[in-house]
């Protein structure tokens, strides 16, 4: 049972509608909604935003201080209609505005059909939060996304998920997983399978162990820690028979990983594209494995050095428009990711793709000409050399590369000149390069996310 009008019609036989289970109502009527708008043509999407946009700005205008002063500024009147252009005029919205002038953004007045306001945090790289009012409108869009993404996938409802995440508590129990099942959105719609779920700081073995036995069809893991499984799988431990889908979050994704996933049999890799201020940005098309951008939600644009917009097969930075945040307008907020531009894509969905997701500018090797590119990361299996629980590379230099490494023994000669191969060829560059060895966890940013590769260098 993966199709919506089986969702509803079995939601409906059970006696719930709109009056005794309001959320659920909305969330399928949103999902209705989506199943339309997929297919719209990109024009159609873009006129759409732009009448949606025009609400928004309009209600900036009045609530939000900042915004008040930035479109008076740059002489836009968010009483007129809203064109491609005029939009493309607007300033971009920082990440250091959006955290130091916080409190002007905020709008002062939200409407009451948004629902109650509530704030989320996010860390960056450096600890430092910034805090985003959301409301539950904005709360609903998510689970429908999310419920979008597993109709997409047609996800067998009634199998075993596994969850291993940053802070998840542990939840071994069979009963206690059966019993809280997949959790929102899917929960709310539908009866589903067990879910189980461990904490990231499980050491990798441990977490393979436990996966053998609780045999999930479903694994939902950050691509580091994926990557760190794969070399156990890849050095004979068992992978679980019925696991036939890691859902990866939180991370970028090396493409390396997916190749990895499939040599190791039927084992696919389904990626989501999100964050803490925005929501979910972009999800794996189940036809291509392009990714689709939400729409609906979001305006995302990719724009070269020259703030013009990327071309298919172009990368440059994402700026996003949250549609739907009447509490803290992010009107072309620089989410400081990198994209490149997908193609139309072959499944007939008018929702624009991205084609890869890039990280951020500081996981961009630096070489000695001055050229910045990403390095390929997840496509080596440095376990090969010895057993390496956890690895880092940090460019302090043109001419200084540290590769971390959290190992019980430091590495043989033999073996460092074996790691300084891969490292160079993930690189892409003969840099000389120097090992650290640690018994400790490394670092991760303040957003429990880690990076295998971060760059200093300006
Ligand atoms: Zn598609």
């Amino acid at each position: 049972m993966t199709k919506l009008h089986d969702i509803k019609d079995n939601w409906a036989a059970q006696g719930r509608t709109a009056n005794n289970d309001p959320v659920a109502a909305n969330l399928l009527s949103l999902l209705t909604q989506f199943e339309d708008s997929q297919w719209w043509s990109a024009q159609e999407l873009q006129q759409k935003q732009l009448v949606q946009f025009a609400l928004l700005a309009a209600h900036a205008y009045r609530h939000s201080p900042f915004f008040r002063s930035r479109f008076d500024q740059a002489g836009l009147d968010p009483s007129r209609a809203w064109t491609a252009d005029s939009f493309t005029s607007i300033p971009l919205l920082t990440r250091a505005e959006l955290m130091q002038q916080a409190d002007h953004i905020y709008c002062r007045k939200v409407p009451q059909q948004h629902g109650a306001v509530h704030k989320v945090q996010t860390s960056g790289s450096t600890g430092q939060v910034v805090t985003v009012a959301k409301t539950e409108f904005n709360q609903l869009l998510w689970l429908a996304l999310a419920m979008r993404e597993h109709l997409w996938h047609e996800r067998d409802f009634a199998a075993t998920l596994a969850v291993i995440k940053a802070l998840t508590p542990t939840l071994d129990d069979p009963a206690e997983a059966a019993r809280l099942g997949w959790g929102h959105p899917a929960t709310l719609l539908l009866q589903t399978g067990p879910s189980y779920a461990q904490p990231l700081a499980m050491d990798v073995a441990q977490q393979a162990a436990w996966l053998a036995r609780i045999d999930p069809k479903y694994l939902l893991t950050y691509p580091s820690n994926l990557g760190a499984l794969l070399d156990r799988y890849e050095h004979g431990d068992a992978v679980p028979p019925s696991l036939c889908q890691v859902r990866t979050v939180g991370e970028t994704l090396h493409p390396g990983l997916r190749e990895r996933c499939r040599k190791l049999g039927r084992i696919e890799i389904v990626d989501m594209y999100s964050s803490q201020e925005v929501g979910l940005i972009a999800l794996q098309c189940p036809v291509s494995g392009l990714y689709h951008i939400q729409s609906e939600s979001l305006i995302v644009e990719i724009l070269d050095d020259d703030g013009k917009p990327c071309r298919p097969g172009e990368t440059g930075r994402v700026v996003i428009t949250d549609l739907h945040n009447f509490a803290t307008p992010l009107i072309r907020y620089e989410i400081r990711d990198y994209a490149e531009v997908g193609p139309v894509c072959p499944c007939g969905r008018g929702l624009p793709t991205l084609a890869r997701i890039m990280g951020r500018r500081r996981n961009m090797v630096v070489f000695p000409d001055g050229k910045r590119h990403w390095p390929l990361i997840g496509a080596h299996s440095y376990r090969e050399v010895a057993d390496i629980r956890q690895y880092q590379a940090i460019q302090h230099s043109l001419e200084d590369i540290e590769i971390r490494l959290v190992i019980d023994e430091p590495l043989s000669k033999m073996q460092e000149a074996r790691l300084t191969e891969l490292a160079r060829q993930a690189l892409g560059h003969p840099f000389p390069l120097r090992f650290s060895y640690s018994k400790d966890e490394l670092p991760k940013t303040g957003g429990g996310k880690f990076e295998e590769f971060i760059s200093l260098v300006r």
